[in-house]
């Protein structure tokens, strides 16, 4: 299995293993969706390889299990979105936990979704954590951190995860997806390191919604206001959820405008395909004009959630976009 990124929270485990100063339970918290449960998974599976540990050689048995996800001491407990992990399931892992490993020298917990714990499971995994079987170790996912309880947090080795970086979430979409590069590349620069995100956009067809969005904008600044009526239609999409990934956009390209108004071509411009338009609309607004626009947008966002008339929200940024132009 593949890793990409976070090479120094493997090596911290890997360290810890080689000098047999392992934790009992770890704590891995970090944005949604860059690879937390991934890397729990490569460690289980690299901390009960008979041959190699703490790397999995890939060959023998023990890791073939564990990649197909039935090795008969990994157990990794993960949960769909606005469920709880109840006490019962605590318990559960409880009983596994007490029990000796079925084939590897140790047992290895998964548990993802760590701050979807009830109250009460929550207090039931403390006391294993403050009392824990010998062969037993925890990993405790988290992307929200703080709703965890601090007596469970201070038993746990905190190991903290960031997005990764551009280059290497390329190489992902480029390597696992059949990206083309310059594609993988905006996508990895758009989705700020998150893998999920990345692969979201992807899914969504993200490149040809920025080709219809491109159309539009260049309509507008074109035609102003006979440019309105497509740029909104465009904008608006199909649904709510549609139309927050499109101002996600727009708001990027006016943060590239800003960019390049400051720093000229930079490296950290995300829409590097649309620099044409980019160029033409930093000589079109004065960076102050961005500034406000972007507020504009950050403000019709937080709007879309509630009850609001999409179009008309949609109408009053093209009109502020044109009455910048004007200013
Ligand atoms: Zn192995």
């Amino acid at each position: 299995m593949k890793i990409y990124g976070h090479d120094k929270q493997l090596q911290i485990i890997r360290e810890a293993a080689a000098n047999e100063r392992l934790a009992h339970a770890y704590l891995f918290y970090g944005m949604e969706g860059i690879g937390k449960r991934l890397v729990a998974l490569e460690i289980a599976r690299s901390l009960l390889c008979p041959v190699s540990a703490p790397f999995a050689c890939g060959e023998c048995p023990s890791c073939k299990k564990a990649l197909h996800g039935n090795h008969p001491d990994i157990f990794l407990f993960a949960l769909q979105e606005a469920q709880s992990i109840k006490i019962d399931d605590i318990r559960m892992l409880q009983e596994k936990a007490v029990l000796r490993p079925f084939e590897a020298s140790k047992k290895i917990f998964i548990v993802d979704n760590a701050e979807a714990m009830t109250r009460e499971a929550a207090n039931a995994l403390l006391k294993t954590l403050e009392e824990p079987p010998p062969s037993s170790i925890f990993f405790l996912i988290t992307s929200r951190y703080h709703l965890l309880p601090s007596t469970v947090l201070s038993r746990c080795q905190k190991i903290g995860f960031t997005p990764l970086a551009k280059d290497v979430l390329t190489s992902l979409l480029v390597e696992e997806n059949g990206c083309a590069h310059e594609t993988a590349l905006t996508i990895a620069a758009l989705a700020g390191g998150g893998v999920s995100l990345a692969k979201n956009m992807l899914e969504g067809d993200i490149m040809t919604r920025r080709a219809s969005l491109q159309g539009a904008l260049r309509g507008l600044l074109l035609e102003r206001e006979k440019g309105v009526f497509d740029f909104v239609k465009v904008l608006a999409g199909n649904d709510k959820q549609e139309t927050q990934k499109n101002l996600s956009i727009i708001e990027s390209v006016c943060r590239d405008v800003v960019l390049f108004q400051l720093f000229g071509k930079t490296a950290d411009i995300i829409n590097r395909d649309w620099l044409e338009l980019v160029e033409e609309m930093a000589r079109l607004f004065s960076p102050l004009a961005f500034v406000n626009i972007t507020r504009e947008i950050e403000g019709a966002s937080g709007a879309l959630r509630f009850n609001v008339n999409r179009n008309l929200l949609l109408e009053t940024i093209c009109h502020k976009i044109i009455g910048a132009w004007e200013w």
